[in-house]
């Protein structure tokens, strides 16, 4: 039995829809008080409603001075910060002659610095906690596998993972923990916009033959969340249905 996390301050970055919605909604369905951040405020108060979440604003994780404002927030109205959810990210495809300057200025600024400038805007809440977690939501693409069309998200899903290791060493007598989700092929408004050949694609290539939900994302976010994951940091969990298991296409016929 896990301690109840009932009462804990969690901010979920992007969580106006897809993954970080599935895990603000199993925070908040747990009893934790949840703040929604995403650049669409529109998006972000129907989200906070539907799943349940103390509050939402409009943030955009790869300005510095936005990602000030909601550790301000999370002071203001949550009364600090327990578990950060840094979850927003973007992945457009391009090949890479095809790649302009500005695609990987767009992706490895919300994906990766973005990812730095929130987890350092909220370290004074974190440490303040006295039990801070930090959760990454990486990728499979890039840390483990690669996929034409993302060798800028590969870099900035793979780059995460190396923020994260040395975070969790410098915070770690802070008695915060940094860990990673790594999804693999989770159905989301964001996917579903990659069209039906890739998800078909996917499907068939993924042991379980499905998709997975962002709920089982949230899940996963909430055990590293958790009291009882307190000895874990710097570490990655892939949530993938057996996707990066097989050795060939026969594997999975
Ligand atoms: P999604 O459905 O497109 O949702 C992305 C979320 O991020 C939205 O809430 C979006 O809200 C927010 N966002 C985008 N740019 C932002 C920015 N600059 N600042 C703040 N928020 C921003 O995507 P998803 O599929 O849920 O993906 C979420 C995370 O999971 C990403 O990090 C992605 O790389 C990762 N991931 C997804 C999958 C998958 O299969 N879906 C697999 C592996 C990893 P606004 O547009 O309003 O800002």
């Amino acid at each position: 039995m896990f301690t109840p996390i009932a009462g804990r301050a969690v901010v979920v970055t992007g969580g106006t829809r897809g993954i970080g919605k599935g895990i603000a909604a199993v925070f908040a369905g747990a009893g934790a008080r949840v703040l929604v951040t995403g650049r669409d405020e529109a998006a972000a108060r129907t989200a906070a409603d539907e799943v349940g979440a103390a509050g939402y604003m409009a943030a955009d994780v790869s300005r510095k001075a936005d990602c000030e404002k909601v550790a301000a927030a999370a002071a203001e109205r949550l009364g600090g910060l327990d578990v950060l959810c840094a979850n927003a990210g973007v992945f457009p495809s391009a090949r890479l002659g095809d790649l302009a300057e500005d695609d990987i200025d767009r992706v490895l600024g919300v994906n990766l610095k973005g990812t730095i400038l929130t987890v350092q805007a909220c370290l004074p809440l974190l440490r303040a906690s006295g039990h801070g977690r930090v959760i990454l939501t990486s990728s499979i693409t890039g840390p483990v596998t690669g996929y034409p069309g993302w060798t800028h998200y590969g870099a900035s899903k793979a780059g995460q993972l190396g923020f994260m290791r040395t975070a969790a060493i410098e915070l770690a007598r802070d008695g915060i923990t940094v860990n990673a989700v790594l999804p693999g092929n989770i159905m989301t408004e964001g996917l579903a916009g990659l069209g039906d050949d890739y998800v078909n694609g996917m499907t068939a290539a993924i042991p379980m033959r499905r998709l997975g939900t962002v709920e089982e994302i949230g899940h996963t976010v909430l055990f590293l969340a958790t009291d009882e994951a307190g000895y874990i940091t710097g570490q990655t969990i892939v949530v993938d249905g057996g996707q990066t298991l097989p050795e060939s296409p026969e594997a999975v016929s």
